[in-house]
């Protein structure tokens, strides 16, 4: 049976990444850069004031001379009319272009009229410092410079940036089309009053949020039945998108029909069962079809297992996709606030959270019941990873630990 490790590593193998794709910014929210992007100009694009006041040369203020003739005013969006030589100055909003010899700008609550006259301005400063409330053109970003690298998630302040600089489109990776498809008799609807033995499909809610969170845009498909035709029906729909997630019917029982599904369907199998707890009888497969395969994820039905696997496997197939790097899950250590006895031999991932002390990250193992238990994951987050073979942990042991949604 496959490790973490190995499995991670024949994701890795089998997924590449999309092609680039150049999109307007106002599309690009949530987008993997697929390119570094080079700025083609300055920010500010111009010597620039940051308080509304008086543009002065700084050596006449310290050089003692308090009254100035203002030979001119800017406002933002209008340019000087005039440069200022000693003994001069303009008055100047914020954001308006200072002249070019000026290297100050004294802001007006530190200034009055002299005798009302508009003309001439006294400085109540004794000095003020060269440079003082100017930024100067290109301080923030030059021309040739990098605005940002490739692989990195477009939020808003990165589109601002590239707003800012003149980039109204940028090359990205597009988001993956992931369909989500629960199986199992038993499963209702999660608006229905479960029956005799049901319960309710809880598992596409949770995946198509970690959908979301991951870069992915899920595409919900319902309940298949466990019986061949309904599950055909519902696979083929699936294989549409990028990645098809199937929760349960991947394990031993009598209904567990998804693995031969799936390859009757043309999947081919890639793994089937990790060394792992929670989530042992995941399945991996690849239906190659040209440069737009489906990857598909038979995970475990247990809504603890299914969780785990999508944030190991499905978020390391949704970052190769994308082209993020690194792309597997990376871990932090911590310290254990309590002793902890692990018996497993498979490699388990133990929901947990994570307290940040002045002494470094400590991390709380939740009271776990189990694959099934939802609850113990409500109160966790991230998981500490314990390698297999039974081991004793003591308080302030260090454990490996993976963060979700980091
Ligand atoms: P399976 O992997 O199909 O054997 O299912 C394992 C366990 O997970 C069973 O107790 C199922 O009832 C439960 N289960 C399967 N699918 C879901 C789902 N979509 N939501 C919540 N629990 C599920
Ligand atoms: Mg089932």
């Amino acid at each position: 049976m496959l490790t973490v490790t190995q499995a991670l590593d024949q994701i890795v193998r089998e997924v590449g990444a999309f092609a680039p794709e150049w999109v307007a910014l106002s599309e690009a929210l949530g987008l993997i850069t697929a390119e570094s992007v080079i700025s083609q100009e300055n920010s500010p694009p111009f010597d620039k004031s940051l308080m509304d006041g008086y543009a002065v040369l700084s050596s006449d203020i310290s050089g003692g001379k308090r009254e100035l003739a203002v030979v001119d005013e800017v406002t933002a969006g209008r340019t000087p009319s005039c440069d200022i030589v000693s003994g001069q100055a303009t008055r100047i909003m914020t954001g308006a272009p200072t002249p070019p010899s000026a290297d100050a700008v004294v802001p007006v609550e530190k200034t009055e009229l002299s005798d009302g006259d508009s003309t001439r301005v006294r400085v109540l400063l004794d000095e003020v410092d060269a440079e003082r409330n100017i930024i100067r053109l290109g301080t923030n970003k030059r021309v040739g410079e990098e605005i940002l690298s490739s692989g990195r998630r477009l939020r808003a302040q990165e589109l601002a940036a590239l707003a800012e600089l003149g980039a109204a489109k940028v090359s990205v990776r597009r988001k993956p089309l992931i369909a989500v498809l629960a199986t199992g008799d038993e499963l209702v609807t999660t608006d229905q009053t479960p029956g005799p033995g049901q319960i309710r499909n809880s598992n596409e809610t949770m995946l198509c949020g970690q959908v979301s969170n991951a870069g992915g845009v899920p595409v919900p498909l319902g309940i298949a039945r466990d019986n061949r035709d309904d599950l055909r029906r519902h696979i083929e729909e699936g294989l549409n998108a990028d990645i098809l997630l199937l929760s349960g019917g991947v394990s031993a029982g009598k209904l567990d029909l998804v693995p031969s599904e799936l390859e009757r369907a043309g999947v081919e199998q890639v793994f089937h069962k990790v060394r792992v707890k929670p989530g042992k009888p995941v399945w991996f497969g690849v239906l190659r079809r040209g440069s737009n395969s489906c990857l598909v994820f038979g995970l475990p039905g247990n809504p603890v297992s299914s969780m785990v696997c999508f944030e190991l496997f499905v978020r390391t197939a949704i970052r190769r996709l994308t082209c993020q790097f690194p792309a597997t899950p990376q871990s932090l250590t911590a310290r254990l606030t309590h002793s902890h006895s692990h018996k497993d031999d498979r490699e388990t991932y133990f929901p947990a959270t994570v307290e940040w002390t002045v002494d470094g990250p400590t991390v709380r193992l939740m009271n776990w019941h189990g694959s099934s238990d939802l609850q113990s994951t409500v109160d966790a987050d991230a998981m500490v990873v314990f390698p297999p073979d039974p081991k004793e942990y003591a308080v302030n042991d260090r454990v490996k630990v993976v963060l979700w949604d980091a």
